[in-house]
């Protein structure tokens, strides 16, 4: 069974003068095990694809439709679907002042237990998980104990997510622009932690404009995303093929 089955999906984003048609018609099978990245130029609607898929507000699905692990998603909240297994990591992490980042990441473990009928996780082993996961992946402890993205670099924000990531054992991840503005140094950080997280049983689904990031993540395969539709779609290569050419051909433009 595919992971995530989108078929003819459409949406609006929701404006004060009206509704504005941003996907036009998506089609994308992701199976368990394979890592698909969607590139395309700005304004081709991949955030828009993105919150679509986290289920947040400000949109409207106007046709088609979207399977989860079998299960209508569009038709579960957007804290059900991250308890499902859904993670998304998007282009601007919000702060959460007055949380430190570990009870936050204990909160998000305790809610993905109790949606699959666990028991909350118990306090040494949740010290045990985030020990062993930040020195795997290079956090520094003391970092933990700060409020949520407050006054965090660029950098420290996806080693925390990339740590939040793989901490919450997601069944589908979406990564929607993770690489822009980082330095080459926080962008490893990132693709390592995806790497790491690369398993038979789960999906991920990595959206950039920029092929940087497929040097090091490197797709199963790539879909070109233009004026709401996927005009193309090929293995790794193409994603070196539009950063030769851009995406001129598709948008009749220069990108
Ligand atoms: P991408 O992520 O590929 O750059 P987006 O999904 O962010 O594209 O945007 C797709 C289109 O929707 C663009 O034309 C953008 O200007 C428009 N758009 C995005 N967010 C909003 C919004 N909140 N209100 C109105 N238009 C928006
Ligand atoms: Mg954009
Ligand atoms: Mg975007």
């Amino acid at each position: 069974m595919a992971l995530l089955d989108i078929k003819e999906l459409h949406a609006t984003i929701d404006e004060d003068d009206g509704a504005k048609a941003i996907l036009k018609g998506i089609d994308l099978t992701i199976r368990p095990g394979e890592v698909h990245a969607v590139m395309g130029p700005n304004g081709a609607g991949k955030s828009t694809l993105s919150n679509v898929i986290a289920g947040r507000p400000g949109y409207t699905v106007t046709q088609g439709s979207v399977t989860y692990d079998g299960a209508d998603l569009l038709e579960m909240e957007a804290d059900e679907r991250a308890r499902a297994g859904l993670f998304l990591a998007f282009q601007y992490p919000v702060e959460i002042p007055g949380v430190a980042t570990a009870t936050f990441l204990k909160t998000a473990i305790n809610a993905r237990r109790k949606a699959a009928g666990e028991p909350e996780i118990e306090a040494l082993d949740f010290l045990k998980l985030m020990k062993s996961t930040s020195k795997r992946l290079g956090v520094p402890e003391d970092m933990l104990k700060r409020p949520v993205n407050v006054g965090f670099s660029g950098g420290e924000k996806k080693r925390v997510e990339v740590l939040q990531m793989a901490m919450l054992e997601p069944r589908l991840c979406v990564l929607d622009e993770t690489d822009s503005g980082l330095d080459i140094d926080a962008l490893k950080v990132v693709a390592d932690g995806v790497n790491a997280l690369r398993a038979p049983d789960r999906g991920m689904l990595v959206i950039t404009h920029y092929q940087r990031l497929l040097d090091y993540i490197v797709p199963d395969v790539v879909h070109v995303l233009a004026d709401g539709r996927i005009v193309k779609t090929g293995d790794k290569t193409l994603a070196q093929e539009l950063e030769a050419k851009g995406y001129a051909e598709f948008t009749g433009a220069a990108a």
